[in-house]
């Protein structure tokens, strides 16, 4: 047992002694990673500065972190941007989990290599877990030897964990992972890394290029600056450290399953320029498509007056303290009721709320007398500014999510709920609006939203999205002057927010306004009249039944498709009906929710697929162990066969919906038949020992190349089959679906898919079996006479377009379907397909409007 308090850190090597500040390096001299001292060496050995444990050697050499006999642990670390050399020129000389003694050598290198290699010899000796300590440096300039004193180390609270150091290796476990959410470990991602961590004892961090986080602070892992497919390393030192390191390693590499694939980052979106005023025309990035008109208008921040100091620190942390916990109680309060989208987002907020590096930042600003807003705000900007510099545009959008925070606490601590008093109908122009602006707004029935700043990818883009408001963001300073400038002109001034083709219109004309409202109600009445026939069965001209099925994954959006005419279900992911929850549902809980789903749906069949998880899906009660490449790994059926106590239970609930007639049975990632008959026979045994005599249909999901190639086979023992677009485009064109800069090119009606499905068709059809398609490329307009002339029957969309698709289907012809479909097999490109299928549409739609 160890209860020093106080332990001196000496000189690691000889050389000058800098501050922190004057580190070459963004990162490291903004304190992101801790406080601390650097050195300038001048020998080639990093000494142990105390006595202590080895926690962890870098990979790559270049650094190492000590836990100290007093608890505190550090990073030494070696030069900047040594890792890249990938540990050429470094010995180790120490290992994981050694004792050391003070002065003992712990890693050589090659002075001259590293100096010439590498940005800088500048060394940072960094605490990392500052929060229980206090540093006072005994010098910050000048020169050292080894072993000169050169900070004090005081623990502040009693270190309880100390008995730990003492068999470190027994309680430490590290892991590589690559870090597979969308754009890094941004905010959400970072969030929900804390989250994982949280749930054990262990103390985590992680380790990227020479740097290290505490999984406690979320800013401290976004300031990692960790991209998508960075590999990073997890150190977990505890009682239930391989537990901890296991979660953690998958949390790291699961994307959720409602992350988006982000849009590849605009190219230097265009600000707006002096000409483009002039033009009267400011362009910007979509963020959200669609098309407004109406009365500009500016939406302020709150801006704080001057401190005029004589504040009690006690006291100002007690207003600061309890306008917190009244955050935090609005914000899970939001949580309890909002949909599963936002509160992904407000659940970033909470814990970008308990990150202890901004929260001391704030309560240390009022022990040095600013008062509780000012302290606040220079906290949060503080930290803003750390996130922009990092060069990350996702992260620099986080920093949006922080000044959300900002503004949400400040107008608890005025007491000020600031009302909004905008225009119905107005467009809305800020710098950066925060998610909460955008849902107060959202409110107002404003018309759209454009920002000077922000990103395509932030929080509020994919809010806008959910709202069906569109959306300009990137759209330059010049727009808040314009909005300016409107404010005071007496009569309001419209603009024209043109979110399709990412242009905001200053100075509209009348015809132009004109035109822009004819064209609003044009698209509203077509609207209008499509969802008339909605209900009514879609009959191609020459009399051919297509089924437009609804995909959902709640009993709400089966009663949003049975509103919209959907004529069935096409697809239930069932593994979304139950990812909010931290533990497995029961057989009862699953029957209920499939009943529910069968009950919104009165008389229509519903598609009940079994769960599909691994890959890009996972499930927090169902953690699935770290895959190297998770898509081609455990998924679909496979999991099924590897824990079949979890497909039973499944098939148990299904086989005891009612009525079972209307529930057909759906298998995700088949490959081969045997797949298929071992759930046939398992779902005879499990209905025979229930004394069930019915059976539900059985078929199977078409989504990887092997499935469609063995149709024939497949749909002998199959009664149908179910094309997922989405899966099947991702194999077969060797393009993850998630890929953010092969979003554009992962098109499901390249002609290589196309010959997969007409295939499947021809194959059903042999055998008397149907095709549906549930992927995403049954949404889409452009392929329903492409996929009609191949021979599917069932489209499967999302409940708003059911109306829409149904019309489309009533314009075609299947021969002249047919026709098309075996001319864009022949085509080369997923582009060509298109433009035939367009040319094809619009003869279609012009013949049928003239007839
Ligand atoms: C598909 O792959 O097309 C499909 C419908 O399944 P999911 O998108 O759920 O993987
Ligand atoms: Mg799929």
């Amino acid at each position: 047992m160890h209860n020093n308090k106080q332990m001196t850190f000496s000189a690691p090597f000889s050389g000058a002694v800098l501050t922190m500040a004057r580190i070459p390096d963004p990162v490291f001299a903004s304190g992101a990673m801790g406080d601390g001292l650097a050195i300038d060496p001048l020998d080639d050995v990093l000494h142990a500065p105390f006595a202590g444990v080895v926690i962890n050697v870098a990979r790559t050499l270049h650094a190492i972190n000590l836990r100290a006999d007093n608890g505190s642990e550090w990073l030494l670390h070696v030069g900047i941007d040594t890792v890249e050399l990938n540990g050429e020129g470094f010995d180790a000389l120490v290992k994981d989990g050694q004792r050391v003694t003070e002065g003992q050598p712990l890693l050589r290198f090659d002075l001259d290599k590293v100096a010439r290699n590498c940005r800088s010899l500048v060394s940072a000796l960094i605490l990392l877990n500052g929060d229980r300590y206090e540093l006072s440096p005994v010098r910050e300039s000048g020169s050292v030897n080894v072993g000169e004193p050169l900070m004090q180390v005081i623990a502040l609270a009693p270190d309880d964990e100390s008995a730990q150091s003492t068999d470190v290796r027994a309680k430490q476990a590290r892991g590589s992972i690559r870090v597979a959410h969308n754009g890094g470990l941004h905010a959400r991602p970072a969030a929900l890394v804390r989250q994982t961590a949280r749930q054990f004892a262990s103390h985590a961090e992680l380790h990227f290029s020479g740097a290290s986080a505490s999984t406690d602070s979320v800013t401290g892992l976004m300031g990692l600056g960790v991209a998508e497919q960075d590999e990073v390393e997890v150190v977990c030192l505890g009682h239930d450290s391989e537990v901890a390191l296991q979660a953690l390693l998958k949390a790291l590499s699961t994307p959720a399953h409602d992350e988006k694939p982000q849009a590849p980052v605009a190219a230097a979106p265009k600000a707006s320029s002096k000409a483009d005023r002039e033009n009267g025309i400011l362009h910007g990035v979509t963020a959200s498509p669609g098309l407004a008109s109406g009365p500009l208008f500016r939406l302020d921040t709150l801006e704080l007056g001057e401190d005029l100091g004589g504040h009690r620190p006690d006291e100002q942390r007690q207003i600061l303290s309890e306008a917190l916990v009244e955050v935090r109680a609005d914000i899970s309060t939001s949580l309890d009721h909002d949909q599963h989208e936002q509160s992904a987002i407000f659940a970033t907020h909470l814990a970008m709320l308990e990150d202890p590096a901004l929260l001391d930042a704030a309560f240390d600003a009022i022990d040095q007398g600013q008062a509780a807003t000012h302290a606040w705000s220079h906290a949060v900007l503080a930290q803003c500014a750390n996130l922009e510099k990092l060069g990350n545009a996702l992260l620099a959008e986080r920093a949006n999510d922080l000044r959300d925070l900002r503004q949400r606490v400040l107008l608890t601590l005025l007491g000020e709920a600031r009302t909004l008093e905008i225009p119905a109908g107005a467009i809305v122009a800020a710098r950066e609006l925060t998610p909460s602006d955008l849902l107060r707004l959202a409110q107002c029935g404003v018309g759209g939203i454009c920002m000077a700043e922000g990103g395509a990818t932030s929080h509020v883009a994919i809010l806008a999205r959910g709202k069906g408001m569109p959306c300009l963001v990137a759209l330059g300073s010049t727009l808040l002057d314009i909005a300016h400038e409107y404010a005071h002109e007496s009569a309001h001034q419209e603009v024209v927010l043109d979110a399709d083709n990412a242009r905001l219109e200053i100075r509209p004309d009348a015809p132009r306004l004109k035109e822009i409202h004819s064209l609003r109600a044009q698209r509203f009445e077509q609207r209008q009249r499509q969802q008339q026939h909605a209900h009514l069965p879609a009959l191609t001209q020459d009399g051919v039944s297509i089924v437009v099925a609804a995909n959902v994954a709640s009993r709400a959006d089966a009663e949003n498709a049975q509103l919209n005419g959907a004529d069935g279900v096409g697809l239930l992911r069932t593994e979304f009906l139950f990812v909010d929850r931290s533990t497995a549902p029961t057989e009862d809980e699953q029957l209920a929710a499939y009943q529910s789903v069968l009950d919104a749906m009165p008389d229509k069949p519903v598609i009940i697929r079994t769960i599909d998880i691994g890959g890009d899906k996972q499930l927090e009660y169902l953690p699935l162990p770290a895959e190297a490449n998770p898509v081609l790994g455990l998924r679909g059926i496979r999991l099924g066969q590897a824990r079949p106590e979890l497909l039973d239970q499944q098939l148990r609930a299904l086989l005891r919906v009612k009525p079972l007639a209307r529930c057909r049975i759906l298998l995700p990632m088949i490959t081969e038949v045997s797949e298929l008959l071992a759930v046939r026979e398992r779902i005879d045994e499990l209905a025979r020992e229930a004394g069930i005599g019915e059976r539900p249909e059985l078929g199977v999901m078409i989504e990887v190349p092997s499935a469609a190639l063995l149709a024939e086979q497949l749909a002998e023992h199959a009664d149908f089959l179910s094309i997922g677009t989405n899966d099947l485009s991702q194999y077969t064109l060797a393009m993850d679906r998630d890929h953010a800069g092969l979003a554009a090119r992962v098109d499901a009606l390249h002609p290589a898919l196309l010959r997969l499905i007409a295939m499947t068709c021809s194959a059903a059809a042999s055998k008397g079996r149907w095709v549906g398609v549930c992927g995403a490329l049954a949404c889409d307009p452009l392929a329903t006479a492409v996929l009609i002339g191949l021979g599917v029957r069932e489209l499967s969309v999302s409940p708003p377009q059911v109306a829409e698709i149904k019309a489309l289907v009533r314009e075609l012809d299947t021969r002249q379907c047919q026709a098309l479909a075996q001319h864009v097999v022949s085509l080369g490109s997923a582009a060509d397909v298109r433009a035939a299928s367009s040319t094809f549409q619009t003869q279609v739609l012009t013949r049928r409007a003239s007839a």
